[in-house]
């Protein structure tokens, strides 16, 4: 079988790890990949935004299943022009991932369809928005409607950074197009947790629940990230909250998807506030979580294309896929992330972490400058690690950074403070 993974991050890094253990796959593809797949896997120069250039690739070359990783093709509707051409492709089609793409849309889907969110008002224009702002005091969250890199969302607590919030997208367009249309929202206290859940359409696999870590520094300090590191699963949250997860938001949101003919296919992760009325959806994304991936694919036990199929109606007894106890990824990120940050910076300990019992390091952003492996974005290694408990996958997780060096290198010294 010929497998190609679409993206360059340590998400798909954890994939094409994973799907590399199949003893059913001969040959691994990514594009554009980095330099940590290359034990496994032919990376090829073609970017995550070349649609058509990605599936003449697959059909040329005979792939026999392609993986998005990455929200962008998603949402461009990579999936769709795959399966005109009668390829077989993991991920939602375009109208699917509208759900990632627009914020209004999903707000819109779920509040019509009762499922449990913050109240909101989308707006066109800035000057009914500015006077919404000001009739609805702070703390609020402003929120750009279209796909921003997970920067989009201003959580306001005060007046004067909600309003220059909504200038910087509406009237600055700051965003570009993703802020011409603004969603603001009530803002929402809890314990924000991650749920992914592999879709069939109707019925759902759901994985075991993550926590991220958006923030750039310890206590939750300082601007949002890509995401900083996850773990998996949390030890917190009650079969209740759970059931309410499956049911009024994973089971509510796919249900409300069918009735307006979409049928969603693929991963829906969805952003989860556990509140005291209840777990409420912050937002939807539908493709794996960087850092989530990274710790979920350690934990898997089964073959991932075991439970990707699913998505294609093929049945997984959901009580054998796991490993016991826990998975925890932590970014290593460079000096001054998410701002300015240098880069071909040299990366020295990979592999010396690689050989820590139960560690992977994933690669994020880097690149081989004449051999030597050199830093080129701002997330650059993703460092996972398994434990029995979550304070052992800690322990080595922490112990595996330690022996990894790069000039500026910074990373998150409280990954899973909710849980230990
Ligand atoms: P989003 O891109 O919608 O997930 O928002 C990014 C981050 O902003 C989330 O991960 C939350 O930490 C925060 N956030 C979003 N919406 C709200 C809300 N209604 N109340 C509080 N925090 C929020």
């Amino acid at each position: 079988m010929r497998v190609f993974v679409i993206g360059s991050g340590a998400r798909e890094h954890a994939l094409v790890w994973k799907l590399a253990q199949d003893q059913r796959i001969d040959r691994i593809y990514a594009a554009p990949g980095n330099p940590g797949m290359l034990p496994h896997a032919e990376c090829l120069p073609i970017s995550v935004d070349n649609l058509e250039g990605l599936a003449a690739f697959a059909e040329r070359n005979k792939i026999d299943y392609t993986i998005v990783g990455p929200e962008v093709p998603l949402i461009d509707g990579v999936v769709d022009i795959f399966q005109k051409r009668g390829l077989r492709v993991f991920g939602p089609n375009q109208a699917g991932a509208a759900l990632e793409g627009s914020k209004a849309f999903t707000k819109e889907l779920l509040t019509a369809a009762g499922i449990p969110t913050a109240q909101h008002r989308t707006f066109t224009e800035y000057e009914p928005a500015r006077a919404y702002l000001e009739e609805h005091g702070a703390p609020v969250v402003v929120k750009a409607d279209g796909n921003a890199a997970g920067k989009g969302a201003i959580v306001a607590l005060d007046m004067q950074t909600a309003q220059d919030a909504l200038k910087q997208m509406m009237v600055d367009h700051a965003f570009g197009a993703a802020g011409d249309v603004v969603v603001v929202e009530d803002y929402l206290q809890g314990d924000e947790i991650g749920a992914h859940a592999i879709c069939n359409g109707t019925d759902f696999l759901l994985l075991p629940l993550s926590q991220d870590h958006k923030r750039a520094l310890d206590n939750d300090q300082g601007l949002n990230t890509g995401g900083m590191g996850a773990y998996t699963p949390l030890p917190f949250v009650s079969e209740e909250q759970k059931a309410q997860i499956q049911q009024r938001v994973i089971g509510a949101t796919l249900q409300a998807l069918k009735e307006r003919g979409i049928h969603f296919k693929g991963v829906l992760y969805a952003n989860i506030m556990l509140t005291e009325r209840g777990p409420m959806v912050l937002e939807h994304n539908t493709r794996f979580g960087d850092p989530e991936a990274q710790a979920l694919m350690v934990l898997l036990k089964a073959e991932l294309l075991d439970v990707l199929a699913y998505a294609d109606g093929q049945h997984i007894d959901p009580e054998t896929l796991w490993h016991p106890g826990y998975a925890m990824s932590l970014t290593l990120a460079a000096g001054g992330y998410p701002g300015k940050y240098a880069r071909d910076l040299p990366i020295q300990g990979v592999d010396e972490a690689n050989q820590l019992e139960g560690v992977h390091v994933f690669h994020a952003g880097t690149r081989l400058q004449n051999g030597q492996l050199v830093t080129a974005g701002g997330r650059v290694l993703s460092v996972v690690a398994h434990g029995e408990t979550l304070q052992q996958a800690a322990d080595c997780a922490y112990a595996a950074a330690k022996l990894i060096s790069f000039e500026g290198m910074q990373y998150r010294r409280d990954i899973g403070h909710r849980a230990l």
